[in-house]
């Protein structure tokens, strides 16, 4: 059984025709990946996790990088780092004014007497 054939036969895992670094013969069909070598980084991660959940932590650090690169420390509750948290908090708090606005704006569509009376405000207000 190669790549090909477990691709054609939808397979999740191949036996390759070389063994991997550490002696495996056991890979992913997606990514071609050890799937031994795969499976202790994967429970490591969650061991840090529910470590720092057992010493009441709030964040821990597997000493890997997440999926943008970071190596951060990682929120227990969420999975995701510090620096992830960070951009994701800036990037949504910026539009939330003009979401809000835009809202406001679309969701009660002004009479055409309220838009004169809005419009009329401000050169009253010279006068
Ligand atoms: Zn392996
Ligand atoms: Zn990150």
């Amino acid at each position: 059984m190669n790549r090909k054939e477990a691709l054609a036969f939808n397979l999740k895992t191949y036996v390759p025709n070389k063994p991997c670094k550490r002696g495996h013969s056991l890979r992913y069909t997606t990514s071609m990946s050890c799937v031994i070598c795969c499976k202790p980084e994967k429970s490591a991660e969650k061991r840090l996790r529910l470590e720092a959940i057992d010493n009441g932590l709030k964040v821990y650090n597997t000493g890997k990088p997440c999926k943008n690169g970071h190596i951060a420390d990682r929120y227990v509750k969420t999975r995701t780092c510090k620096e992830c948290n960070k951009n994701a908090a800036t990037r949504h708090r910026e539009p939330r004014p003009d979401i809000s606005l835009f809202k406001r704006r679309n969701s009660k569509p002004l009479g055409t007497a309220e838009v004169l009376h809005n419009l009329a405000l401000p050169t009253w207000a010279h006068c």
